[in-house]
């Protein structure tokens, strides 16, 4: 067992950006899917510029239907890997199955953990030893119809051994509503804020399944109080292999930036 002494030095490791950080706003914007190495480079080249410093993309792909695009796979994993080492963003990619944790550790910074799976307590279990021994960040999508107590005893599967940064993201639950994808629900900030410490981002792009409804679902996120977005973007939207019909474009991406940036003004928070 490390000292609470031993654990604080592990974290102020020169090379360890946190997820979320006091007085910021963390958006994390890139494709639904990685399609291919000019799609993620020309997506990081936007996300850099926009001076954010997470980018997401997905390898393993949950789809709904068995036919849908899955995924590069390992291939993904490693343009992610170059997209790091050239542009110095830190990466995100969903695991799906305890079997592809460990590659994913190899070549991302942060593990998220899909709606699909926030009960999937043998993966929240592997995702924890994993990201505690390598020093990696955990992102837990809320499943889509899971209480808030679930998903908090949830995290604690992730934590049980060590002390992963572990942050919260919901992304809709399923209502009897058909307008939007998923109903995003936000009343889940000031909720988890009264119950955990733990910090929440918010993802509008799978919540209300539009591009035009992300924008300002990300303005009213920030203004209850959330800790940072996880946005989809692509360079060309209609093209997309997946969630093209959520994604935004770049110029959309840098409109939600600069929205989102005079709202976070309002409580001296800045966007990285
Ligand atoms: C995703 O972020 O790529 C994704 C599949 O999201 P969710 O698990 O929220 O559906
Ligand atoms: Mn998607």
């Amino acid at each position: 067992m490390k000292s609470d002494k031993e654990k604080l030095k592990k974290n102020k490791n020169k090379d360890d950006i946190r997820l979320i950080e006091e007085g910021y706003i963390t958006i994390i914007g890139g494709p639904c899917a990685i399609e291919s190495w000019e799609q993620l480079d020309a997506t990081a080249k936007v996300i850099k510029d926009l001076g954010l410093l997470f980018m997401r993309g997905g390898a393993y792909k949950p789809r709904t239907s068995p036919y849908s695009f899955q995924g590069l796979g390992e291939k993904g994993l490693k343009y992610l890997k170059e997209i790091n080492n050239k542009y110095g963003l830190k990466t995100v990619t969903e695991v799906t199955d305890t079997e592809n944790v460990e590659i994913i550790a190899d070549n991302v910074d942060v593990l998220q953990i899909g709606t699909r799976n926030m009960s999937n307590f043998e993966l929240l279990k592997k995702v924890g030893r994993v990201a505690n021994e390598r020093n990696k960040k955990v992102i837990l999508k809320r499943g889509w119809a899971s209480s808030i107590r679930e998903w908090l005893l949830a995290v604690e599967y992730i934590t049980l051994k060590g002390n992963t940064e572990v942050v919260l993201c919901e992304r809709g639950i399923r209502t009897f509503e058909t307008s939007t994808r998923f109903t995003l629900d936000l009343s889940a900030v000031p909720v988890i804020k009264k119950l955990s410490k733990l910090p929440i981002i918010i993802d509008p792009s799978h919540a209300v399944g539009q591009s035009d409804l992300v924008i300002p679902m990300s303005r009213a996120a920030i203004a209850v109080g959330a800790d940072g977005l996880i946005v989809e973007a692509h360079i060309s939207p209609s093209q997309a292999l997946c969630d093209g019909q959520q994604s935004l474009n770049a110029k959309e991406l840098s409109e939600l930036v600069r929205q989102v940036r005079n709202i976070a003004s309002i409580n001296e928070k800045k966007i990285r």
